[in-house]
């Protein structure tokens, strides 16, 4: 059995959330910048699965998108089969199959999804946190800058920051629209005044905002408040479930 460390309490953990300070203000993560052979394949993993969510809504079969979720018109295509509000049934069926499939994976895999293949994952971690080390610096310099006050050097880094996550949110933002009504209509909005299209233009706007907001300032957030899947974690995990977690008796007290 593990010696338990003399200054940690091994059931104290549980009694709050490391991202919330005692007084109730969030306590803002910086995390180490990682090297290692899985973050190698982490890393290359992304860029595949990046390159095939950005490049799905211009690919073509039989003259239709491969990839469309026009929840408006109610009509989904997937992986170049339509599908319309008539062929629910299927949906339920796949839906079953898939929270099956998810439960089982979890409970043997762990949170290999999240960590590997979840769009929040590779945004957050492979795309916005890499730009922030690039600019800003790894975890010691990000926090000496936020908490330093505000120079010359501080204004321009935040500012190129932001102005680089602006630009990245609303590339995001016109991709999820080009997946729920089509390349053709995100081309037709933007070449378009906005008055033209105000609906359009609003979604675009809309849509943008938010990830800027998720990934500039909300980022865990998410996994932890909003996310179903991160909330059913606690049930979906048991003691033989591959999980990486900190291990308090080999770490600092
Ligand atoms: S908790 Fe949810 S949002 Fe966060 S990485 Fe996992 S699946 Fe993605």
């Amino acid at each position: 059995m593990a010696k338990k460390n003399p200054h940690t309490n091994p059931e104290n953990f549980r009694d709050a959330l490391a991202t919330v300070k005692e007084d109730g203000k969030r306590n803002w993560v910086y995390p180490k910048k990682v090297s290692g052979i899985f973050y190698r394949y982490r890393t290359y993993l992304s860029w595949l699965l990046l390159a095939i969510l950005f490049t799905g809504p211009f690919i073509q079969v039989d003259g239709r998108p491969w990839l469309l979720f026009n929840i408006f018109e109610r009509k989904f295509i997937i992986f170049g089969a339509v599908f319309w509000p008539q062929d629910t049934h299927l949906l339920i069926f796949l839906l079953l199959i898939f929270m099956v499939f998810i439960i089982l994976f979890t409970v043997i895999f762990g949170r290999v999804w999240c960590g590997w293949a979840c769009p929040q994952t590779l945004f957050m971690e492979m795309v916005f946190r890499k730009i922030e080390y690039t600019i800003e610096g790894d975890a010691n310099r990000q926090r000496t800058l936020n908490e330093g006050p505000w120079s010359v050097e501080k204004i321009v880094k935040k500012g190129v920051k932001l102005l680089v996550f602006a630009i990245i949110s609303l590339l995001i933002g016109h991709l999820v629209m080009a997946y729920l009504i089509g390349v053709d209509q995100v081309k037709e909005i933007v070449s378009q005044q906005p008055t033209q299209n105000m609906a359009g233009f609003v979604g675009l706007l809309a849509f943008s905002g938010i990830f800027m907001f998720v990934f500039t300032w909300f980022r865990e957030q998410a996994c932890l408040v909003v996310c179903p899947y991160g909330r059913l974690q606690g049930v979906l995990l048991d003691d033989n479930s591959i999980n990486v977690m900190y291990d308090y008796v080999r770490g600092e007290p």
